[in-house]
């Protein structure tokens, strides 16, 4: 039996109660979100109200929105200097913020927002600091770059931001960070938001943030023992298409999917359906009786699937629901345990399905621990999975029909008929058969199988670096543990001109590469220290313009030069025989980047 704290896991308060500016209120009300989250009915009055904030939330519980909603609506946007600056540990999440706000000010007319990184033209980061940006998100090797050159000023800045703060702090970037700290007015107002509080981040914001506001979004929870849970990592397919592979091989009776926002309810129910399946939309803008309609028509059986938003499917008790699929992850893990409770009713077994982007393996992580229960991966049907399910449906239709219908009417046609032409049965049952499958035919042309994202393991690849796989045991006990067999397929050993005698780490090494030539921290393999130098595998097809880029960026005082390893060494990773390049030393500013950073009945489908 499944067992839960609460039927309403959301918050109840609604956007429009939160006194953000009527522009910001009529972007988020566009966006389709249904109702605040819960870091974002907390955070939201508290930074309205000027308070400095200590958040404890990871990515995924829209800690973005919780802080820009307010932020920008304090935002005086006749003043052209920034007023709000945004640090984040990665260029990419300073482009997901910085494309998050620019969403969120859609109707703020003037508005300018700037993502400032390592790796982007220092030239057109300039130009746009010059004409006059309300908004500077980006990366501390890089804003503290400005800050030195006196191309950023943040006397005016009114509010600062501090996203993903542990992040940071594990990147190496802490330093960085508080030098920035110094540099803006002491009338500013701060957020720190961080997944965990490790004491390094508690003492900065014990140095820096006025009397803040402490929110932890805690889960009170929930144990949900008869329902099965799998998670797929999204990777190399497209979600939908995920989507319909599971829906062709899962017995299912039912299917409660779960979607973020009002609109996608209604577009994924439009896909669904034109692609075969009977599917309706739930969300909060429908009208009561068009929303108990739709339940109604899934509790008889006239519909199987239904796609819904949090708010529309509270309390939702349909008992022939056997799956609940997450297409998007929850906003928090009570949200989580809510949506999974709606299958599993009536003492009955339960799926459940979680899709997982590579960016939301916190919120894989957190879910487990808030329910205590391990959510399994698992692999997408193959191909070749999909169409021994279809012939074996076919089959067991043939069977059904033949033991549930008078076919004395069909039997005789076909006797005269094969009378008629002189052929046999097979022959004219095979064109039968090609006729009723036309539509849907057993054999599939077959698509390329989706890769694996390089590299994936259950870890997300933050962690993974910084365990230290990718070189942080001593070298030579691993050369003799492990003898070297050259980069993994697909991948090919680069050399930079920076190593263990320069103190440089792996995670510096993978923080300047994954920041400045913008390559995913899960697209760089292995990494080996030597002493005047380091090698490190990287995609083959890396862009020119990344290996060009990478040949200038500094790291723990060291132009990397990077080149191809086999070029100078005749053999990939063969160190011997190469001939370390004097290190040089950067004349006049600091690096950027210090440390850089299943049931028995067929499921019911329109055929
Ligand atoms: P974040 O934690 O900021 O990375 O946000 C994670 C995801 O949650 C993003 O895709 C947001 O668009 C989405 N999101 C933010 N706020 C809400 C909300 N109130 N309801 C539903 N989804 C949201």
């Amino acid at each position: 039996m499944s067992t839960e704290t609460t039927e309403n896991p959301e918050t109840t308060i609604r956007f429009s109660e939160l006194n953000l500016a009527p522009a910001v209120l009529k972007a988020v009300e566009e966006v389709g979100y249904e109702s605040p989250s819960p870091i974002q009915a907390e955070s939201i009055p508290h930074l309205l109200a000027g308070r400095d904030l200590l958040g404890q939330a990871q990515t995924g519980t829209g800690k973005t929105a919780a802080f820009s909603l307010p932020l920008l609506s304090r935002l005086d946007l006749s003043r052209q200097s920034p007023q709000i600056l945004v640090l984040t540990p990665t260029r990419e999440l300073a482009i997901q913020v910085a494309e998050a706000m620019q969403t969120y000010a859609r109707y703020m007319q003037g508005f300018h927002v700037l993502p400032v990184y390592g790796g982007q033209g220092m030239d057109t980061q300039l130009r746009q600091l010059k004409r006059g940006v309300h908004v500077v998100v980006g990366t501390p090797g890089r804003i503290l770059d400005h800050l030195r050159r006196r191309t950023l000023v943040l006397d005016q800045l009114s509010a600062l931001v501090l996203d993903e703060a542990d992040e940071m702090l594990r990147m190496g970037f802490i330093d960085d960070v508080e030098v920035i700290l110094e540099h803006t007015p002491a009338t500013r107002q701060v957020a720190l938001f961080s997944a965990t509080m490790p004491d390094v981040i508690r003492r900065v914001a014990k140095r820096h943030l006025k009397n803040p506001v402490e929110i932890h979004i805690k889960s009170k929870t929930t144990t949900v023992s008869t329902i099965k849970q799998r998670y797929w990592q999204v990777s190399g397919l497209h979600k939908l298409d995920a989507l319909t592979r599971i829906l062709e091989v899962e017995d299912f009776e039912a299917i409660l999917v779960f979607v973020r926002t009002k609109t996608a309810t209604v577009e994924l129910a439009e896909k669904l359906e034109a692609r075969g399946y009977s599917s309706a939309p739930l969300n909060g803008d429908m009208n009561q009786s068009v929303r108990e309609k739709t339940v109604e028509r899934l509790k008889s059986g006239d519909l199987d699937i239904v796609i819904a938003t949090d708010v529309a499917a509270r309390g939702l008790d349909v008992e022939r629901i056997s799956h609940v699929i997450n297409y998007d992850i929850p906003t928090d893990t009570e949200a989580y345990v809510h949506r999974i409770g709606r299958t599993g009713r009536a003492g009955r077994k339960g799926e459940a399905i979680l899709f997982v982007s590579p960016r939301e393996q916190s919120m894989l992580r957190a879910i487990e621990r808030a329910t205590h229960q391990p959510i399994t991966p698992m692999q997408l049907p193959t191909h070749e999975d999909i169409v021994d399910r279809r012939i074996t449906q076919f089959k067991q239709t043939i069977t059904d029909t033949l033991e549930a219908e008078d076919l004395t009417f069909f039997e005789d046609l076909i006797n005269k008929y094969q009378a008629e032409h002189d052929i046999g049965l097979s022959e004219i049952a095979s064109a039968l058969a090609f006729l009723v499958q036309k539509k849907r035919p057993l054999l599939m042309k077959k698509k390329p199988e989706p890769v694996a994202a390089k590299a994936f393991s259950d870890r997300p690849p933050r962690e993974r670096s910084e365990r230290g796989e990718r070189g942080e045991r001593p070298e030579r006990s691993e050369r003799r543990e492990r003898p070297d067999t050259g980069p993994e397929a697909g991948m090919q050993r680069f050399r930079i001109e920076v190593g263990r005698e320069h103190n440089v780490q792996p995670k510096h090494i993978v923080g300047a590469i994954a920041n400045e030539a913008g390559i995913d921290s899960a697209n760089i393999g292995h990494i080996k220290l030597y002493d005047s130098y380091s090698t490190v595998d990287l995609p083959q097809d890396i862009s020119r313009d990344a290996v060009r880029l990478l040949k200038k960026v500094w790291v723990c005082g060291q132009q990397l030069h990077l080149s191809l390893a086999e070029d100078r060494s005749g053999g990939a990773g063969d160190v011997r025989a190469s001939k370390p390049r004097a290190p040089r030393k950067p004349s006049t500013f600091k690096p950027d980047f210090k440390a850089a950073d299943s049931r028995s009945k067929p499921p019911r489908k329109r055929s």
